[in-house]
């Protein structure tokens, strides 16, 4: 990801695409496989990019009800702008529609670790993770796995329950090539050596067999092409609007006044593209609810940039484009004492994983998108679902506990790591209840955070 990089429109890191596991020689995946867990299709939330997609997988929510709606923003009622290449991402308002598992973990009495995770250098909620780096992309991914572990090693009264690691690559290169470069070979065979790396390091510290390690990504990667540029100035005059998040799906915000002008100049301006007013996107993105979501939006075709004119930078990959397409979804493979072995999955969402973290560490989620019930099958033993509840979306559950108690989660989100030490009740003793299922998604109306 491209978090403090000038040139590189919005691009966020990570991006391991799913199939990427197929290209080259993955060994230290494969270890994970065998081990573990892989979900062969996860679709992401709407938009695919890094920032939302991100707080998506700690908080189980879409983009437009956790608030991080693009790695570009515009609030209307805050009168602020929101950009990933400004200290604008320090402005705890922007964060504080939802509440992210760290924050939820440690007011329920157990400690979590980030290592440079989008938003977790950030004050939300009046809390920083117990343990964080800010984020500096000179930090090697070695340094981070380290620190984490290090976390993780602690006294007993102060090691992490939870821990996140993120890494800016094969996002940054995916983005300088494309996917289909064969220079990303080489890139896909760096990553699995880092993951060996981490897969090590965990045996030298004594935690492989303890720590659930979910290794996944924000998003995947598709090809770009120099003639499919769709140039928005040979449509609509500029000073009609303002440019508020970048390619492929591209907010807009018209000038007072100057909505339906702006639209009309763009519907049918070109096929390649996708124009929306606002209260027309589809529901199935979860994606309208939600101020920070410009008046018009405009998706481009798989494969398609938009931009204003050709002056600006280019890029042979990119993603944020729908997040059904099978280029855009992720890796998932997950590994440890909770999770079955040599076990794959079809599908699920992004969103589901936040309840399943929760339930793995034995806390109670926050009201979420997200579903155990559709990703149980990968947890060994399974959880018994009980019969629904009151309210009637809610199912209890009763949790088999994992033999052992110093079971964490490490998930690498593309590679982002995300850890998580598995608590027992009895380690929380300020939790009065058991983690909770929403055996229903819920639309943006129903939450209140
Ligand atoms: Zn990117």
């Amino acid at each position: 990801m491209c978090r403090s990089g000038p040139s590189c429109c919005s691009c966020p890191l990570m991006a391991f695409r799913w199939d990427y596991l197929d290209r080259v020689p993955t060994p230290n995946f494969r270890i994970l496989i065998d081990d573990g867990v892989m979900v062969e299709q996860v679709e992401n939330a709407y938009i695919t990019k890094t920032f939302p997609n991100h707080y998506s997988l700690v908080t189980g929510l879409y983009a437009e009800t956790h608030g991080i709606v693009a790695n570009e923003m515009y609030d209307p009622v805050l009168n602020q702008s929101f950009s990933m290449e400004t200290d604008s991402i320090y402005d705890s308002r922007w964060w504080e529609e939802a509440v992210p598992l760290w924050v939820t973990i440690q007011k329920a009495g157990g400690r979590s670790g980030a290592a440079m995770w989008p938003g977790s250098d950030v004050k939300i909620h009046g809390m920083f993770p117990n343990q964080y780096l800010p984020y500096n992309a000179s930090v090697s991914f070695e340094t981070r796995v380290e620190r984490i572990i290090e976390w993780f090693s602690g006294p007993k009264e102060e090691a992490v329950d939870f821990g996140v690691l993120y890494w800016e690559e094969p996002d940054e290169s995916g983005h300088k090539f494309g996917p289909q470069s064969s220079s990303m070979d080489e890139v896909i065979v760096g990553i699995d050596e880092k993951l060996g790396f981490l897969i090590n390091e965990l045996k030298k510290a004594g935690l492989y067999e303890k720590v659930n390690l979910v290794v996944t990504s924000d998003h995947g990667m598709t090809q770009l092409f120099t003639d499919n540029i769709i140039e928005l100035d040979e449509y609509v005059d500029r000073d009609l609007y303002t440019w508020v998040d970048k390619s492929p799906v591209v907010g807009i915000l018209p000038k007072e006044g100057k909505l339906d002008e702006v639209y009309s100049k763009l519907v049918d301006a070109n096929p390649n593209m996708v124009v929306f007013k606002k209260e027309e996107i589809p529901e199935h993105f979860h994606y309208r609810h939600n101020t920070r979501i410009m008046p018009i939006i405009i998706e481009a075709k798989e494969g398609w940039t938009i931009m204003q004119n050709r002056s600006g930078p280019f890029m042979f990959g990119n993603h944020g484009y729908d997040n059904t397409l099978r280029s855009m979804h992720p890796v998932f493979v997950a590994r440890g004492p909770a999770f079955r072995q040599n076990y794959v999955k079809t599908s699920m969402r992004s969103v589901d994983l936040y309840p399943l973290m929760c339930h793995i560490l034995s806390i109670r989620p926050q009201p979420n998108n997200g579903s155990l019930v559709n990703v149980k099958d990968l947890l060994y033993p399974e959880p018994t679902l009980s019969t629904p509840t009151i309210p009637p979306r809610v199912q209890e559950y009763s949790y088999a506990p994992v033999v052992g108690s110093l079971i964490g989660v490490v998930m690498v989100l593309g590679f982002l790591v995300v850890y998580i030490r598995q608590v027992t009740l009895r380690q929380l003793p300020s939790l009065k209840h058991r983690s909770r299922e929403m055996s229903q998604p819920l639309l943006q109306e129903d939450l209140h955070l």
